[in-house]
């Protein structure tokens, strides 16, 4: 194989790989995505939905820049469901299941109508290096590629083992070979190495449960779609149903915990605390008789069932024995076990903002590989990683996303700062101005960034346009009229009788005044469209907070914008504790931003290090 160098390559074709590649061939590079095996380009290893609460977060903001997972979910969506609905609307995430047969069909779809994308398939083995700089890769026949950058998304292969009881074999996931030689390679060129692990369910067959005695759960009627350019569900809506565990399954799994891989000491890697495997849950909450199982169809012609919430690393047998002690699972035929895989991870901590390794210049890390689990993490990085990487090639400046603008900028910045101890997902407590940062108002954060940088075409341009003035309209609508408490109580919406005049904004402001009631006031209000009528009374409700928010963050930013100078000697400073001066001196935060969300980092170490950059200005 002979081929001209490119600007970037990917290397695989997951969920990191497919965003990064789509994102460095919209930023103008001649791209190539490398990957085992071209179709299983869009595979989702182990649950066959997208988005959820601050997972739901990110797929909007992707498709806020012109990304393809919100897409990709909308085409193949068989269950949309928006989370916490009856929560304030900051913490609503959307989901849905997906049919992965659509979904994959859909990335691969995307990415073959992208243009400046090439799609190559072998196993990258090697890197190829030049005075330290990245310059290529070789794949597993010997032949080389070269680039000016990389961009590595292997996922869950590097050195993959996959455990099944006290089983075990090599594996990047079930049915695909682990990435064993470009492993060793990071090994010698010293990448910080750490092991990390997740679990799958087992998968059953459809037919064989007993759909009449499970409570079954519908798709919303108004679903939340994922694209702003998305309208309403391309395919079909179905049912999951809803099982649990109970004092038998338990016991079966208490008396065989030993022979789990997890807890019969197969495993070193440290697994997810925040999707834990059943052993794990009957472990930690011993008080509970009882835990929730969602059977979820694979797809609309399938008839494998993901029983979400049993993930396991138990032998098969076991598994056979606790599956039939659930009800409606009592002849339930599994298809495949489910098991645990331990994988290499690279730490975090040793990659920059724009998620390049400093160490290695011009490779970029996105995904699993930097110790995160889940999709839309991975999907998240790897647009920005694809990003960075294509900007880098053309002499431009990285682009980083602050925590007060996007999700995306809080798990980067976390991964970079924090680095992980276990693998990494998103909450929407993880963000600080979660207020700001909803799902709703995601491409009002973000798309006029990817419009500046020419990441979107024009049609979802003049989407975004007319959306921005329609908002525009109704706000004025809103504003330019004043009610009294009279006219207002007469819609029956409680309030002070205090001779005080209120705007349309300031009505919807209170609490559960929904837009229908401020109509008989504000009748042109009435004549826009739904979706904008919503936009605005979110925006309404949130508004003060907001607006102190934004204040807060201001000032915040003044300072945490401020450089540390890299040359900067932390054991030189007095009054820092040796924890922290080993911290700093490692992670070199970049910004005071940063070194303030090192773990541990105090107030008054922050003041210390203001002080010092100060008095060197
Ligand atoms: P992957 O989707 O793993 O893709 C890696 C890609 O790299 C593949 O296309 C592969 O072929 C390619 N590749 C690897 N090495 C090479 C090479 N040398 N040359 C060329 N191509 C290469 N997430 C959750 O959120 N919750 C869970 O409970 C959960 N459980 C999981 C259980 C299992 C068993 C597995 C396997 C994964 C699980 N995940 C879970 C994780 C989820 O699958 C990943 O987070 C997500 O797929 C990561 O995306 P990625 O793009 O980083 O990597």
């Amino acid at each position: 194989m002979k081929h001209a160098p490119f600007d970037v390559i990917v290397i695989g074709g997951g969920h990191a790989g497919a965003e990064a590649a789509h994102a460095a061939a919209r930023a103008g590079a001649r791209t190539a995505l490398v990957t085992m095996r071209r179709d299983t380009i869009g595979v989702m290893s182990c649950n066959p939905a997208i988005g959820g609460l601050g997972k739901g977060h990110l797929v909007r903001e992707i498709d806020a820049m012109g990304g393809i997972m919100g897409l990709a979910a909308d085409r193949s969506g068989i269950q949309f469901r928006l989370l916490n609905r009856r929560k304030g609307p900051a913490v609503r995430g959307p989901r849905t299941q997906s049919d992965r047969v659509f979904y994959r069909a859909a990335i691969q779809s995307l990415l073959a109508d992208q243009q400046n994308l090439t799609i190559l398939e072998g196993e990258v083995a090697d890197l190829i290096l030049t005075d330290g700089r990245i310059a290529g890769i070789e794949l597993a026949d010997g032949s080389q590629i070269g680039a000016g950058a990389v961009v590595l998304t292997t996922g869950t292969f590097l050195r993959g083992v996959i455990h099944i009881g006290d089983r075990k074999m090599e594996g990047g996931r079930i049915g695909d070979k682990p990435s064993n030689r470009l492993a060793q390679r990071l090994r010698d060129l010293s990448l910080p190495l750490g092991r990390l692990k997740t679990g799958t369910p087992p998968r059953l067959r459809s037919s064989s449960i007993d759909w009449a005695r499970l409570e079954l759960q519908p798709a919303d009627d108004d679903p939340m779609l994922f694209s702003f350019l998305s309208n309403a569900p391309t395919v079909r809506q179905i049912s999951c149903g809803i099982t649990h565990t109970n004092e038998r399954t338990h016991d079966l799994i208490t008396a065989n915990l030993s022979r789990s891989a997890m807890y019969g000491g197969h495993i070193e890697g440290v697994g997810p605390r925040y999707c834990p495997s059943i052993e794990d849950k009957v472990v930690r909450f011993a008080d509970k008789t009882s835990h929730q199982i969602f059977l979820e169809p694979e797809g609309l012609d399938s008839d494998v069932v993901y029983p979400n919430g049993i993930s396991t690393s138990l032998p098969e047998d076991v598994q056979h024995d606790y599956v039939h002690s659930i009800v409606g699972l009592e002849q339930a035929e599994i298809l495949q076990p489910g098991y645990a895989i331990e994988y290499d991870y690279v730490d975090p901590q040793s990659l920059n903002a724009a998620l390049e390794l400093p160490m290695l210049p011009g490779l970029f890390l996105a995904g699993q590989i930097n110790g995160t689990t889940g999709y839309e993490e991975a999907a998240a990085q790897g647009l920005m990683a694809g990003l960075n990487a294509a900007r880098q090639v053309a002499g431009q400046g990285p682009i980083t996303l602050g925590r007060d603008r996007a999700y995306i900028g809080v798990l980067i910045d976390d991964l970079v700062t924090r680095g992980v101890s276990e693998p990494y997902r998103m909450f929407t407590s993880r963000a600080e101005y979660r207020l700001s940062l909803r799902a709703d108002n995601a491409d009002q954060r973000l798309t006029p960034l990817a419009a500046d940088l020419d990441l979107i075409d024009d049609a979802r341009r003049q989407l975004f346009d007319a959306k921005l003035d329609a908002l525009a309209t109704g706000r004025a609508m809103l504003e330019g009229e004043t009610f009294t408490p009279r006219e207002i109580a007469a819609q029956g919406i409680a309030i002070n009788q205090d001779g005080q005049r209120r705007t349309g904004m300031d009505i919807l402001a209170f609490p559960d005044v929904t837009p229908d009631q401020i109509d008989p006031l504000l009748p042109e209000f009435a004549a826009l469209p739904a979706e904008i009528r919503t936009q605005l009374a979110i925006e309404a409700l949130y508004r003060t907070y907001v607006d102190r928010q934004q204040r807060d963050a201001d000032a915040l930013r003044r300072d945490e914008a401020l450089s540390i100078p890299e040359t900067l000697d932390y054991s030189d400073i007095g009054g820092l504790s040796n924890e922290l001066r080993g911290k700093l001196t490692r992670i070199r935060p970049q910004t005071l931003g940063q070194a303030g969300r090192i773990d541990g980092m105090t107030p008054a170490a922050l003041a210390l290090i203001l002080t010092r950059i100060r008095q060197d200005e």
